[in-house]
Order: structure tokens, then sequence, then C-alpha cells
């Protein structure tokens, strides 16, 4: 028998969560955003759900061939552009959109011998100092790509800092405004923060939510994902393999850091660091055991992890441990609550799963 582990990706859930995306964004077109392998879920695992947007967005070169192997045929946008002038060819041959965020990208445009002319999205640094031209510089870089033969329609981007907290978008937006006021072209803003919080504040022709897709909330701990009507997409579930009963004073783990102030039946599960659970999380972390919350005991080792069985008297070697996500009998932990824990967000864990985890994929209702 195989080891007890398994993520299970919802397709429902992603094409609710989707669907919620589409409803908060009013009229923009919305870029599925798969990077990372799909935050962690699987391009080919999260394409059929997400096969009502208007494209999808990534940065990893191969990522976006996998996508067009699907057979897909609408846009896809390489959110970070070309790396190196021989993408070129790559965007020339599948027909990808890409971001120009710098200089040597115009320049290696300016060199690249193509019949079509590509689709680009200019990117402003409005603030977040990562990628794009500076306001001062923005006009101009669009001036030199417009008159680039090798350029189709420009569009233009930027990224917010503070989607999810309490700076808020508003100085961003006011930098992009005046420096674009005079550029045609469509825009495109928002990533899932600022598509829940702040719909309405931004024109916008595509907006570009990711974590949202996969039922976290991005801005935990503020809203969770109940309050923006999102699903989880993905469940982590392993089982108990083994149950120990503790005397007053017996310790849990590694370094000994639980101690038991009365007798406490645990339960070891089959899931550790090595699953990419992460080891921050320590005494107090929430699981579902048979579908009841319970916490953490001690340190997480590479392959198990110890629950306090308290709350659980028939539980036992076979029970379902839930680390994120949806149990079998319906209740639900949110794996923003489980990063907390342990210092992090859930984008952060569910890129994490580490490949030694298989998955399956819950198809849900036929729609
Ligand atoms: C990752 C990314 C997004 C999506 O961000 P979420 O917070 O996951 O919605 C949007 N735009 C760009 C440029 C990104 O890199």
């Amino acid at each position: 028998m195989p080891r007890p582990i398994l993520a299970t990706v919802h397709a429902e859930a992603l094409r609710h969560n989707l669907d919620r995306a589409r409803r908060a964004a009013q009229d923009a077109r919305v870029w599925a955003v798969v990077k990372a392998n799909a935050y962690g879920h699987g391009i080919e695992r999260v394409f059929e759900s997400f096969r009502a947007a208007d494209g999808f967005a990534l940065l990893d070169l191969a990522e976006a061939e996998r996508v067009r192997a699907l057979g897909w045929r609408g846009p896809i946008l390489l959110l970070e552009g070309v790396f190196e002038p021989r993408d070129l060819e790559l965007c020339s041959r599948l027909g990808l959109w890409h971001t120009v965020h710098c200089d040597a990208q115009i320049d290696m445009l300016a060199a690249h011998k193509t019949q079509v002319p590509h689709r680009v999205f200019l990117k402003m640094n409005s603030g977040m100092n990562r990628l794009g031209f500076p306001p001062a510089r923005f006009a101009a870089a669009w001036t030199r790509l417009n008159a680039l033969p090798q350029v189709d329609e420009i569009s233009l981007m930027t990224h917010f800092s503070d989607a999810d907290g309490p700076r808020g978008i508003a100085q961003q937006i006011e930098v992009f405004e005046r420096a674009t006021q005079d550029l045609p072209g469509e825009r495109s803003l928002a990533n899932s923060a600022a598509v829940l919080r702040h719909a309405g504040q931004t024109r916008a022709d595509w907006v570009r939510p990711g974590i949202l897709l996969y039922g976290s909330a991005p801005d935990f701990p503020a809203h969770d994902a109940a309050h923006w009507q999102l699903q989880p997409a993905m469940t982590l579930a392993t089982r108990l393999i083994a149950t120990q009963e503790l005397a007053v004073g017996d310790t849990v783990g590694y370094g000994s850091n639980f101690v038991a102030d009365r007798p406490l039946r645990i339960g070891i599960a089959a899931v550790g660091y090595g699953d990419g659970y992460p080891r921050h999380c320590n005494t107090g972390t929430p699981v579902l055991v048979d579908g009841v919350r319970t916490r953490l005991v001690g340190r997480v080792s590479m392959d198990m992890v110890a629950v306090d069985l308290t709350p659980l008297p028939s539980a036992g070697i076979d029970s379902e441990v839930v680390l994120w996500g949806r149990s079998s009998k319906g209740a639900e932990l949110s794996i923003d609550e489980v990063a907390a824990s342990a210092g992090t967000i859930g984008y952060e864990l569910l890129c994490a799963v580490a490949p030694r985890v298989p998955f399956a994929l819950d198809e849900g209702r036929a729609q």
C-alpha cells in the first residue's frame, strides 16, 4: 500500500472561484494566473476548470508550452516577459503575449525577426520597485516600442504592492494614471486582492487574479476565504498510522518541546516537512481528524506529525487527517489559518507541496 498522503484538487472549487473573480471584476477580461504550476495544483489539473477564463498568465516558457499543448488557442501572457532573445522565437511560434518591463527587452524585440508582430504588455513600476519602467520614462518606452515593426498592440500594466493591506492602491493608481493619460491601449492592474477589495477603483480591461482562484484569501487574517466566498481548491490529507498514550510529563517528537500536562492520547499522521507541510507549524496548529478540529502537538518531522486526539476518543489507525482543505465529512480547514500558524501565507504552502505527494483530481459535478 502506498503511503496514505494525498493532495486532491477540486475542479468544482476552481470553477466557482473563477466565476467569483469574474463577478468581482465586472466587465474586465480575466487572466487565470497559473504560474508556479498553477500555484502547486498542476497546470494540467486546473486547465479544464479555467477554460472559461479569457487567457492564462504565467512566467515560465515551459509552462506556456504546456498550456498550448493542452489545446488552448486563446491568449497566454508571460508576466515577466522574455529572458533571452531566443525566447522571442517561442513567442512567435506559440503566439505568446509578453510583458516588456525593461530596455533590454525592447532591444531584443528590435533585433527579433518575425513575420507576425507581437502583442505586448508594457509594464510600469508605479511603486513596487520590482519590475517596470519608472513613470517618467514610460511614455518614451511606449514610443520606442510603438515604432517597432515587431510590435502589434501595446497594453499597459502595473502591479500593486499593497492591495491586500492598509496602504491600499490609491497612490499607485494615481502614479499610473498620470503617466499613462495620453497613451492608448488596454489596461491591466489588479491582482486577487485588488479584484476583491478595490473593484471599481481601477479602469481595467484585464484583471490578473491568482491566489483567489485557488480558494485562499489574499488578505488573511483581515478577511478569510469564507468572507470572500471562495472555496478551497486543494485538500492535503493523510491518515493516522499509529496512536500513543501519554502520561503526565511525557514528551512528543524531536527536541521534546511538547510536554503532556495531563494524560493524553495522540495520533501519528503520515505527513511531514518532506511533503511540504511547514516545519514552522508547532503545537496548536489546527488539523482535522475525522472531520473534527484538533491541534498539532510537538515538532513536525520529515515524515510524521503528532495530533491531539482528546476531542476524538474513537479515532485510531486509518482515521482521516486533513492538513488543509475539505474533509470527506465536509468540514473545512483553511490553508490560510495553517499558513498563519507557520508565519507564512497560503501561497507558499500551495507552491511547496513536495513532488513525493501524489495528486488526484476531484472533477466534481459535471457542468
Ligand atoms: C502572481 C501575479 C499576479 C497574481 O497575484 P495574486 O496575488 O495571486 O492574485 C498578478 N500579476 C502579476 C504580475 C503576478 O506576478
